[in-house]
């Protein structure tokens, strides 16, 4: 697992120094020039390294419905979404196997997946996830999706009030198999974390947040959730809470500098003020809020308060890609037609920083991982500059997030240990992972969804449409 990457292009303050990299037990051990070769030499010349991104917020198995999904916001979007969720653990594996894959590609080392738990198959999913990730060899941060409400009370009621189904498991189960998906899964040392993932206020009692809270607390967890991704939520929080979302989730403890916060669309400036205080971490995921049309985050006045953001490709239903490194490019530059000051427009550099050290610290692992730091793990992506989406030669940062790298990532380390070489992943039999999700999936035509169709009347009459 030692090895030393000979003449590579890494960044430093105001350009880039020709360095070697050695990597001892998992550990970066040295960056200077003429290292002495320590383990496997790999030859650096023409490629650039960085520390690995952090795909902050996914759902895997949502990759079965990516390109089918109705042009609809997000609340109708999810009614179609279930009712053709997929329902079987071979898919779980084959979709979490393909997330990790993509993931890796495009320049990430991790994946936080808020994933989708199969009804009654609760554990038996997340093992089938962390079975995925461990083959793939990807640090994984499994974030099991969970709720207590039914869908339709994530929809603002307007005037009158409306009755919603009881949720099918009682919160206190909900939570019984969260604690036992930690006794048995949550082992950072091996490169897998669990982490407490109500799905967000909308779907969410306060008795779930609390409990959540309680295990992040117990068992030393991060928390994760969806904040504020569209108007509806908005409304129906001041609904709810007579407050906002943020607030509310102030009041009863959830934000910590442990806490990531998947979209953060609709907040106002007394929010944005307490997620600073409370040092809670942006997910921002561009693409799947213009695919939803959810509205852009404020992600320059997030900056400019001093909140850490990072990026996301959020699920393959709303995306409907896992592409690391277009989610950066998106959510780089949209805020450049936002936000008219142009000093505040965030420059590759800092793109690149937001997706590694700004994943990490959301993590709470901002000592460990996201740079290029002696101590830090070897969590790292080496880049081919000579790539022909990367020609001819000017800035390799700025080709990087701003053009449209193809096949750029030739070698990525997890932990120190080599999983992708030549472009390709080493761990897992790519040409087989292609004919399952092949043979287990089919060209479909356009579908209807009956839960989508109930309540879009509902929808469109409190949404003013
Ligand atoms: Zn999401």
């Amino acid at each position: 697992m030692n090895f030393t990457i000979q003449n590579v292009f890494i960044s430093v303050e105001d350009g880039y120094a020709n360095c070697d990299v050695q990597v001892i037990n998992g550990t970066i051990a040295a960056i200077a020039p003429h290292l002495d070769i320590v383990g496997t030499l790999i030859n650096g010349k023409n490629k650039l390294l960085l520390p690995g991104f952090v795909n902050a917020h996914t759902h895997s198995s949502e990759m079965w419905q990516r390109g089918i999904m109705s042009a609809f916001p997000l609340e109708l979007w999810l009614a179609e979404l279930y009712d053709f969720a997929p329902l079987d653990l071979e898919k779980v594996y084959l979709s979490a196997l393909g997330t990790a894959v993509e993931t890796l590609l495009s320049g990430g080392t991790s994946v936080v997946d808020h994933l989708v738990l199969i009804p009654g198959k609760e554990l038996e999913t997340i093992a089938t996830a962390v079975r995925a990730y461990q083959e793939v060899g990807i640090r994984a941060f499994v974030a099991p999706l969970i709720q207590d409400e039914s869908l339709s009370a994530s929809i603002p009621s307007g005037e009158g009030s409306q009755i919603h189904e009881p949720y099918f498991r009682p919160t206190t189960a909900t939570l019984e198999i969260i604690e036992e998906a930690v006794r048995l899964f949550h082992r950072p040392d091996e490169g897998v974390s669990l982490l407490v993932a109500p799905t967000g206020i909308q779907l969410c009692s306060d008795d779930l947040f609390l409990g959540c809270i309680e295990l992040s607390d117990r068992y030393n967890l991060c928390r994760h959730s969806h904040l504020l991704e569209t108007k509806a939520q908005e409304k129906l929080a001041l609904e709810k809470y007579g407050c906002s979302a943020v607030e509310h989730l102030k009041h009863i403890g959830y934000l910590s500098d442990r806490t990531t916060l998947a979209h953060c669309v609709w907040l106002t400036d007394a929010d944005i003020a307490i997620l600073a205080e409370t040092k809670s971490t942006v997910v921002h995921n561009p693409l799947s809020n213009l695919r939803l049309g959810s509205g852009i985050a404020p992600i320059l006045k997030y900056r400019q308060a001093g909140i850490n953001v990072t990026f996301g490709c959020d699920g393959a239903s709303s995306n409907d890609s896992q592409d690391l490194l277009e989610a950066i490019k998106i959510g780089s530059i949209l805020h450049n037609v936002t936000d008219f000051d142009y000093q505040y427009w965030i420059t590759p550099r800092q793109a690149v920083e937001m997706a590694s050290l700004g994943g990490a610290k959301g993590l709470n692992l901002g000592d460990q991982l996201g740079s290029l730091t002696v101590g830090k793990k070897a969590d790292l992506v080496l880049y081919d500059l000579t790539s022909l989406s990367l020609l001819p030669r000017t800035d390799p940062i700025g080709l990087l997030v701003l053009g449209r790298p193809v096949h750029a990532v030739e070698s990525v380390w997890v932990d120190g240990r080599q999983i992708v070489a030549d472009g390709k992943v080493t761990t897992i039999n790519i040409e087989d992972l292609k004919q399952s999700l092949f043979h287990h999936s089919q060209w479909q035509p356009k579908r209807k969804s009956q839960t989508a169709e109930q309540i879009e009347a509902h929808y469109r009459k409190v949404m003013g449409l």
